[in-house]
């Protein structure tokens, strides 16, 4: 049996498709058959060269994904969950693998170090070959977290579970969001506007979303955003704020997200808090992008500054059930643009990078 993987040779090189021969799974791996694949903004910055790859090169990219067990090794007979699995099940995974025995891991901090370690040195000459999400198939790797995905569930809106949804699920987990906040969104790309749906489910009062791009703001309207903020029209900060605090009855926001990835909102967000507000950090991934802030403004009005990267094993599951329950209610086909079969997947990040260039969200999508 043999199955394709696209081949990243470095930064806005074409990809290549290989063929190689498909062993079967480990004792403690589970060999997927994916199905479809999705282009997510940290897919873009490998691309572009602007973060490291996931692997060396040549590797193969790609990190959401969706598929069904081809083969179950020896010692796997159910998901994390402990349900069982069989082939042909519909799953849903994540893509790297904490440790579990750093520091961080130890002390219950997602983000481990070492969790893209079991891959990190490889290229697509080790085998198995199938290290990325572009590819006819993937190993579960031992302890790599995995789980059935719900009937009812299309895969166009499972492929990107693992990476936008979780992290935004798991981020305002952290940071609480309680009946009625009032939540100020920096950023209306995928990880804001999952976050309008998901701050809302979660209780959230009213939501205020700020970002420069019309089609975006509209965007976060549709999934329900109460107020908008275009940059353009407000480019001085303290307007901004103001605009805030007017939309709170001068109070401020109790919860504010900067999933703008602009380190220069931090600033901002802060002033926008009321006094005890909370703030969420999940969207400056860039390495040594700086910015001034004004430590006074989080002591002398107490405020919590949270920085959030990845996700702890139990968001997976809620987020598969809570889409499932939640995908009448908003919009969702929305954030998706079109599908690419894998031998265009250089076309589908053209597109993809000229989409996020001109400010638009949806993800595309790489059948399989
Ligand atoms: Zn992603
Ligand atoms: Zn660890």
């Amino acid at each position: 049996m043999l199955g394709r993987v696209a081949v990243s040779h470095g930064p806005r090189k074409p990809f290549e498709i290989r063929e190689y021969a498909v062993a079967d799974p480990g004792p403690d791996e589970i060999l997927v058959k994916l199905t479809l694949a999705s282009v997510c903004g940290s897919d873009l910055h490998m691309w572009r060269g602007e973060t490291p790859p996931l692997q060396k090169y040549p590797g193969v990219p790609g990190h959401e994904m969706t598929g069904v067990v081809a083969a179950l090794g020896r010692n796997r007979r159910t998901d994390t969950l402990g349900r069982p699995l069989k082939e042909g099940d519909r799953v849903a995974f994540a893509y790297f693998i904490p440790c579990g025995s750093c520091w961080a891991c130890l002390t219950g901090t997602t983000g481990c170090p070492n969790r893209y370690k079991s891959r990190s040195s490889l290229t697509v000459d080790d085998p198995p070959h199938f290290h990325g999400a572009y590819a006819d198939y993937y190993y579960l790797l031992p302890r790599q977290w995995v789980y059935l995905v719900p009937d009812g569930l299309p895969d166009d809106l499972v492929a990107p579970v693992n990476c936008a949804l979780s992290q935004v699920i798991y981020g305002l987990n952290r940071i609480g969001v309680w009946l009625g906040d009032t939540v100020v969104i920096q950023g209306a790309g995928g990880l804001g506007i999952n976050a309008i749906a998901v701050a809302r489910d979660m209780g959230a009062g009213r939501i205020i979303v700020i970002d420069a791009v019309p089609e975006r703001l509209e965007l976060a309207r549709a999934f329900g955003a109460d107020a908008t903020i275009n940059l353009r029209e407000l480019p001085e900060r303290a307007d901004r704020v103001a605009r805030v605090k007017e939309l709170t009855g001068g109070v401020g926001a109790d919860v504010c997200v900067e999933v703008a990835g602009v380190s220069s909102v931090v600033q901002e967000g802060i002033e926008m808090l009321r006094v005890g507000g909370r703030y969420l950090m999940m969207g400056n991934i860039v390495p040594g992008a700086t910015a001034e802030i004004v430590p006074h403004d989080a002591v002398r009005q107490p405020k919590s500054l949270l920085g959030v990267l990845s996700y702890d094993a139990w968001v997976i599951p809620r987020a598969l059930d809570w889409l499932l329950r939640a995908r009448d209610r908003y919009p969702f086909d929305r954030l998706l643009a079109a599908r690419f079969p894998l031998e265009h997947l250089d076309d589908a990040f053209q597109q993809a990078d000229w989409a996020a260039r001109a400010g638009q969200v949806p993800r595309a999508i790489i059948t399989l």
